[in-house]
């Protein structure tokens, strides 16, 4: 955005609480990588031309990229400035910072869309005796203690998780709720590429049917690996990760209950791949690429144990530490602006917020599927600071000197 912005000439500066990249350096886990290809994170003005497009950023690589872009964009960055407080002001708004006020005709909420781990309420019936983290959290194994994990959610942070948590001879268990299963590479090509090139990720906000649940649906369960294998629940189950079901209460004694819908879920789930995967077979063949890559070669179903259990004492069976890899959420307690649902949410069309001047960047199906992807963020800027423009030009009333 700041970008777009500077290419109009719109005087600007961007308040960063900690450092650029501040949700990379602090909040993920020491091995991640990003599971979008290096070709992929194309940002205004930018495209990747070293000698791996096809690999992963490692997380102090993001972390270079991201500073090296702000810094090749000379970004007006105000580091270590907290927003405090954000209130409507005569002719715009009052922005309150640990170092200052600002007053301003338009805002950008670019405050991200992970701010807080989302941690179920049944979290605080967990015994005393297991330790409790989120995908925000956790670093690395050696903060584990020995003994069995839990880890409760089947999306990209879960299975990163419960695979490097397996591999350090811990003993997982994944509980598995609603998520979607992807093969890393398909017909010789990066699934991302496929996803990218037959037009998904740029699926608009205003096309699809229910946009609410659309912005609901949780990551695909990708991985970035240098090898570029496919990180799914066989995989998992293979390297000794146990299945259960999505976790449904803990009772007072400390059981854990787990759904009866692992089956299903995994069924839905596999479906999904299906539907994904035909689409791009579709595109393939409209566009005379059908020859020219690998033919189809999907999946084996995902294999779920006959009966996997409804419930399991957490202590009796050695769990000693929970890991909560239930999504995440924005966090506006700063905002002071009436345009919050009652989730807490912005209310937004397209990231045009209904307080005038005021727009959205970074969540979830903002303007595009691909949206809350660094990818996404140059269409929405170009899209978005357009609309800032002519708000400025047009109706935005002027502060006074
Ligand atoms: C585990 C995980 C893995 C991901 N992997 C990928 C991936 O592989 N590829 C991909 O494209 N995307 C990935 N994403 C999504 C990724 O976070 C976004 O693509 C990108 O970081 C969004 O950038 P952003 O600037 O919108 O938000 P953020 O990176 O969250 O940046 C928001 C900034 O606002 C600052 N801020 C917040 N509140 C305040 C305040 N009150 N005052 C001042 N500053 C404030 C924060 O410090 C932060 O620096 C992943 C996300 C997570 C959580």
């Amino acid at each position: 955005m700041s970008r777009c912005l500077a290419e109009r000439s719109i005087d600007h500066v961007l308040l960063e609480r900690g450092e650029v990249a501040h949700s990379w350096r602090t909040e993920r886990w020491d091995s991640l990588r990003l599971l979008t290809p290096n070709w992929q994170s194309r940002l205004p003005g930018f495209s990747y031309d070293g000698d791996d497009p096809d690999g992963y950023r490692s997380l102090p690589e993001v972390v270079d990229f991201i500073a090296g872009y702000a810094k090749a964009i000379s970004a007006p960055v105000r580091t270590h400035t907290t927003v405090t407080s954000v209130r409507d002001a005569d002719a715009g708004y009052l922005v309150r910072t640990n170092r200052g006020d600002w007053r301003c005709r338009t805002v950008v909420l670019a405050s991200g869309a992970c701010n807080i781990a989302r941690v179920p309420s049944l979290a605080a019936r967990l015994p005393a005796s297991v330790a409790s983290l989120t995908a925000q959290s956790y670093r690395n194994p050696a903060q584990i203690a020995e003994g069995g994990v839990l880890i409760v959610g089947a999306s990209s942070s879960g299975t990163q998780i419960a695979n490097e948590l397996q591999r350090s001879r811990r003993a997982v268990t994944l509980s598995v709720g609603e998520h979607i299963r992807a093969p890393r590479v398909y017909r010789g090509r990066d699934l991302e590429w496929w996803m990218d090139a037959a037009g998904v990720l740029d699926e608009r906000y205003d096309q699809v049917d229910d946009i609410t649940r659309a912005r609901r649906v949780p990551s695909l369960q990708l991985a970035g690996t240098p090898d570029r294998s496919t990180l799914d629940l066989n995989v998992l189950t293979d390297a000794g990760v146990r299945l259960v079901g999505r976790l449904a209460g803990v009772t007072e004694d400390g059981k854990a209950q787990f759904a009866g819908s692992l089956r299903n879920m995994c069924a839905m789930s596999d479906l999904k791949m299906r539907r994904l995967l035909d689409l791009i077979d579709e595109w393939a063949r409209a566009n005379g690429l059908d020859h020219a890559v690998e033919p189809p070669d999907r999946l084996p179903p995902t294999r779920v144990e006959e009966a996997p259990p409804l419930g399991m004492d957490l202590v009796k069976s050695g769990i000693k530490t929970v890991i909560w890899a239930t999504g995440y959420r924005p966090d506006y307690s700063w905002l002071e602006l009436p345009v919050l649902d009652r989730k807490g949410y912005v209310t937004h069309d397209g990231g045009i917020v209904c307080s005038p001047g005021v727009y959205l960047m970074g969540m979830q199906f903002l303007r595009r599927r691909k949206s809350a992807l660094i990818d996404g963020a140059g269409d929405d800027a170009r899209e978005l600071s357009a609309h800032l423009a002519a708000y400025l030009d047009n109706a935005a009333p002027r502060l006074s000197a």
